[in-house]
């Protein structure tokens, strides 16, 4: 495992160092947090549900 390897968040697009990795995915932890803040109603919202379902589409392949 490289642990410490940075890895580049689906999200945003950069390399970061700590975050979460759902399945083979990965979002940083500025990602995550913004994501879990985000509103229905956030203008933001459809671009992250545009990321997340680009997760569940490999997960469920
Ligand atoms: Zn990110």
């Amino acid at each position: 495992m490289e642990e410490n390897a940075p890895k580049t968040c689906i999200v945003c697009g950069e390399s970061k160092d700590e975050g979460i990795t759902i399945v083979t995915e990965f979002i940083c932890n500025s990602c995550e947090a913004t994501m879990v803040q985000t509103k229905v109603e956030d203008e933001k919202y459809p671009f992250f549900v545009q990321q997340m379902r680009q997760l569940w589409v490999k997960f469920n392949a």
